[in-house]
């Protein structure tokens, strides 16, 4: 038997970044300034602090603004709201994200819902999950939408396929099986209630793992030539190494001789997630130029 292609989510983001690179140079002058995000943290959880020097870095890199606002673990509802407030009225900034998760003393679905729809550059406000129910244009969440795109950079149309989504988040679940629904495939979303779930996702020519449990999907759960998309991210202690190191939902080395494509983690969906966040920024900031 053969091995599965990879799908390369790290080449595809590069080459998406130094396209919207040459876009955001051309664009600048003729709108007279950068497109801008502003990425609000609160607190000093160290992975978000990761996260969010990468989205910085990501940023300055294709040439876009940031307008990062850094909190103390004690700040207020008020306060955040009052800067999101802020950032909605100013006319640099296109795109506005509240790194997730804050601190508990905070509502973060209300902090979200107060984000305008027009600079939500992760698509979590309801307007856009609204938008997307409708197949109307709007700002597309992140993960799901690059899962979309690596699909396509590959000629992986998911017209006439059966889909199997694992995994209803709101981030990731959801959305991507609305995503492959407009783009005409047959969608079974399951979840930690399906009933059989190796019998569900076997009947899969697309399946995509969103689900956060390391090697769920063993090979005897994938259809021979399946498209397998593993969107989970999880660390584990590599029992040879001692070592951390991270890994999907997928089982990987079993599962690349049973699928006939296979995105690698990391180096998969993960990698072009910020991407689709830089990609949404400059959406947003062409959109408000073009109104
Ligand atoms: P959630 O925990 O919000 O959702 C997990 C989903 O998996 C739930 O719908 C849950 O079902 C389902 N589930 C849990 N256990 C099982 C099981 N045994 N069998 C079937 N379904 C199960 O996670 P997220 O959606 O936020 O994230 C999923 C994964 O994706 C995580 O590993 C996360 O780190 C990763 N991720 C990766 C990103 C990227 O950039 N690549 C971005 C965001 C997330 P139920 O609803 O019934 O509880």
């Amino acid at each position: 038997s053969s091995i599965a292609q990879l799908l390369d989510g790290k080449a595809l983001a590069q080459k998406m970044q130094t396209e919207l690179a040459t876009q955001v140079q051309s664009l600048t002058p003729q709108y007279g300034r950068p497109p801008g995000l502003a990425v609000l943290m609160v607190g000093d959880n160290p992975a978000s602090a990761a996260y969010v020097r990468n989205k910085e870095k990501a940023c300055a890199a294709v040439g876009i603004a940031s307008f990062g606002k850094h909190f103390p673990n004690e700040a207020t509802q008020a306060e955040v709201a009052d800067m999101i407030a802020q950032l909605n009225a100013d006319d640099r900034v296109d795109g506005i994200l509240v790194q997730l998760p804050l601190p508990d003393h905070l509502d973060s679905v209300a902090l979200l819902n107060q984000i305008h729809p027009d600079k939500d550059a992760d698509g979590l406000h309801p307007m856009n999950l609204g938008r997307l129910v409708r197949t109307e244009p709007g700002l597309r969440s992140c993960t799901p939408y690059g899962v979309m795109r690596l699909l396509e950079a590959y000629n992986l149309d998911p017209a006439g396929k059966t889909a199997v989504v694992v995994g209803r988040s709101i981030l990731v679940g959801k959305p991507i099986a609305l995503m492959l629904l407009d783009a005409n495939a047959t969608v079974t979303i399951a979840h930690s209630r399906t009933p059989n779930l190796a019998e569900v996702t076997r009947s899969a020519d697309i399946l995509v793992a969103a689900v956060g449990r390391p090697n769920l999907i063993t090979a005897d759960m994938v259809k021979p030539g399946a498209i397998v998309v593993d969107v989970g991210i999880n660390r584990i202690t590599d029992e040879t190494t001692g070592k951390s190191r991270l890994v999907g939902d997928v089982d990987f080395n079993a599962v690349q001789s049973v699928a006939e494509y296979l995105t690698p983690v990391p180096g998969g969906v993960g990698a072009m997630t910020v991407t689709m966040l830089l990609h949404n920024t400059v959406w947003s900031y062409q959109q408000r130029f073009q109104k």
